[in-house]
């Protein structure tokens, strides 16, 4: 697997990642933004009360001027002394301590002021005095005013940032699943359609078909998941092709002998016939049979005799050109075809091979009639000594026949027992 691939991250994995980050900034935004919000609003509340104490304390304050002048006037005793001075103060102590937490510039000293009592000079007229509060309150109230109009405005951005966090996630995740789309489930589509081709025709080459496969996916953009799925496939066709060729290994071969079996060896006489009907050539076969084989499996048992046809089965093998078909006719007779050969090449080999039998050692072949293990061989040649499979067959079990009837370890051709009838 290539470094590219492994790169690539699934659709899904960046949906996923990209909604945990959309949350955390949604989580994160939300917990600041209502932070600022109850700072804002202890604010606003602060500056209201600062408006509201200030607006009571001016009213009281002129109360108090209007009584101190009376009292003054009438009783001749200090302002100072009576208990709305006391009142006053309390509320100037309070409205002090709120106007410096709610950010406003301090009040100037206010009773302390005017409780020097008649005589003194005062620093500020009540006039001035009316117009420094008048001033404060106007100020408290527009401020108010002013963080509430923020507040609003901070809000509405929130809903604006909330909004626009909630769409970059949806376009994101919108743009993901159209490229979900578009790598993955249309190459899966293409894919099972492909598949279903396959199954309804199961082709010649399952490698070729697998090729196709990948060459018309590789055409379309895939994900790396789809390009794992397109391996795993092509990795299973290749493990079938492999199992299908030992598969046909094993169809075309004799389990005891290893050569080829008789279907396979019928199946190519009779392609090598029509081929030689059109090319005018000639095609031999060879029947070959173990001399007196009862005998010796009668004397050494089966398992020395298997062993002894597995044996012949590797020297006729070994002698044969790699053109040539060996087989496993039935028992312990064999079959070889000689494709594009006369009847004397054939009769050359098989006279070779004779001689490479005779002259193996074989277990205990000295108790064998000859002294030793033999085989003997007819041949027969299409067309001369017959134009179609069978009676090719026949005529070369004729030649054997007369090749037992001689003596054994022998091969005859057909075409001399022709020869010496006419
Ligand atoms: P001939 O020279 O006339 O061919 O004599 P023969 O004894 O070989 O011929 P026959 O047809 O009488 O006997 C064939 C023997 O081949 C009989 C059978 O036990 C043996 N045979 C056939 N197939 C197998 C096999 O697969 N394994 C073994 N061990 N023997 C087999
Ligand atoms: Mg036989
Ligand atoms: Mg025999």
């Amino acid at each position: 697997m290539n470094a590219d691939r492994q790169k690539k991250y699934s659709p899904i994995r960046t949906i996923i990642v990209t909604g945990i980050i959309g949350m955390v900034i949604v989580i994160a935004g939300t917990t600041g933004f209502l932070f600022l919000q109850t700072r804002m609003l202890f604010n606003i509340e602060l500056k209201q009360e600062c408006y509201l104490d200030l607006v009571e304390f001016r009213e009281k304050l002129v109360e108090f001027e209007l009584a101190g002048k009376t009292e003054r006037d009438s009783e001749n005793s200090p302002a100072g002394e009576n208990g709305k001075a006391a009142t006053l103060r309390f509320m100037e102590g309070k409205l002090a301590i709120k106007m410096k937490k709610a950010g406003f510039a301090t009040l100037p000293p206010i009773m302390a002021d005017r409780e020097r009592g008649p005589d003194m000079p005062s620093a500020m007229s009540f006039d001035t005095l009316m117009a420094v509060l008048d001033n404060s309150i106007a100020l408290a109230r527009s401020e108010s005013g002013e963080s509430t109009r923020e507040l609003v405005a901070i809000n509405q951005y929130f809903l604006f940032f909330i909004l626009a966090v909630l769409l970059t996630l949806s376009l994101t995740a919108g743009w993901q699943l159209h490229g979900n789309y578009r790598q993955t489930l249309i190459p899966l589509a293409q894919l099972a359609e492909q598949m279903k081709l396959l199954n309804r025709n199961i082709p010649e080459s399952i490698h070729d078909t697998a090729e196709e496969i990948k060459k018309e996916l590789a055409e379309a953009s895939r994900s790396s998941d789809i390009t794992l799925v397109t391996q795993s496939i092509m990795d299973f066709f290749a493990e079938i092709e492999a199992k299908n060729k030992k598969l046909d290994e094993i169809n075309i071969r004799d389990e005891k002998t290893n050569l080829f079996n008789y279907r396979h060896f019928k199946e190519h006489l009779i392609t090598e016939i029509e081929r030689a009907k059109l090319t005018g050539s000639r095609v031999s076969l060879a029947m070959i049979d173990i001399d007196h084989f009862k005998l010796y499996n009668d004397k050494n048992g089966h398992v020395a005799g298997d062993q002894v046809l597995k044996r012949i089965a590797d020297l006729i093998g070994s002698q044969c050109r790699v053109s040539d078909i060996p087989a496993r006719f039935g028992g312990e007779e064999f079959a070889v075809l000689f494709p594009r050969t006369d009847s004397d090449t054939a009769s050359e080999i098989a006279e070779r091979l004779r001689r490479a039998i005779c002259a193996e050692p074989f277990e205990n072949e000295a108790h064998q009639p000859a002294g030793q293990l033999t085989v003997s061989a007819g041949i027969a040649t299409f067309p001369d000594d017959g134009s179609e499979w069978r009676p090719l067959v026949n005529n070369a079990d004729r030649a054997l026949y007369t090749a037992k009837s001689a003596g054994r370890n022998t091969v005859v051709t057909f075409a001399s027992l022709n020869r010496e009838v006419t």
